[in-house]
């Protein structure tokens, strides 16, 4: 998928059209960003394709397909995310899909374990959101994180694990010897075993700007990137 697949018209100070962005930004879809309040005429495509309403974030896809306002759910179903499990059972179903969740799936799906994968964002974690991974066993040039992300993703596909984006597990709990977890979208799976790999978080300052310039004068890792700076 390319940057002009997805355009998103919206405005700075319009939540939603930020949220929207977030979305495609954690699942690494790429995106032209239009700010209708700088852009007469994309402003006036926003008014046409709502009928005369000016209505924000409108999505606009390459297949000349849009979304007015859409919920994340609907923006994954548009986006082909796989969101929903093919079964209600799994012998293991792991928390997390960066590269602990994916290394594990990968040996579990290896031995034959029936394993579930659930991903809130996009497949690879922190990883997949680093530009490049200098120290990776057998990348003698690096790899760029995107990329050994997508390649641990169909590596754990070729074994059979099922895996599931956009839905964060909001609740575990037990019911007699099954392991169960709930997701955003209300749904509920249960295991034989839970693995967590939900990784960390950092902490944030909440300060005018700070995700702006994420990655771009605000770092987190004084040893992965201090040495750019
Ligand atoms: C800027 C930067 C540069 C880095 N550079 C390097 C490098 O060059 N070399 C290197 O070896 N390491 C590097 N690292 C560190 C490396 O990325 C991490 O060590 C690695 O990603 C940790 O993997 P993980 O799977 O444990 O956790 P994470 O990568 O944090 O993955 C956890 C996953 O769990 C998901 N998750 C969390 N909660 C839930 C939930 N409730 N429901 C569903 N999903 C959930 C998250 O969305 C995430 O995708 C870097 C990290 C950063 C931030």
């Amino acid at each position: 998928m390319s940057k002009d697949d997805i355009t998103v018209y919206g405005a700075h100070w319009c939540p939603d059209c930020r949220r929207s962005k977030q979305f495609l930004g954690e699942h690494q879809i790429p995106y032209n960003w239009v700010n209708i309040e700088e852009d007469p005429e994309a402003e006036q495509l926003v008014i046409e394709k709502n009928e005369g309403k000016r209505i924000i974030p409108t999505i606009v896809f390459s297949d000349d397909t849009f979304l007015v306002e859409p919920t994340n759910a609907e923006l994954a179903a548009k986006l082909g995310l796989r969101t929903k499990a093919s079964r209600s059972h799994y012998d293991l179903i792991i928390l997390g899909g960066g590269p602990a969740g994916l290394t594990a799936a990968l040996y579990t799906a290896r031995e034959a374990i029936d394993t579930l994968v659930i991903e809130r964002a996009a497949f690879g974690g922190q990883a997949a959101g680093t530009e490049k991974l200098d120290n990776m066993p057998g990348f003698p040039e690096g790899v760029a994180g995107i990329e050994f992300s997508q390649r641990l993703r169909q590596q754990v596909e070729r074994f059979g694990a099922e895996l599931l984006q956009a839905q964060e597990v909001t609740g575990i709990y037990q019911h007699d010897n099954y392991h169960c977890v709930k997701t955003n979208d209300g749904s509920e799976y249960s295991a034989d075993a839970l693995l967590l790999a939900t990784g960390s978080r950092y902490k944030r300052l909440n300060v005018r700007g700070e995700t702006d310039y994420l990655g771009a004068g605000v770092h987190f890792c004084a040893t992965c990137d201090g040495p750019l700076l």
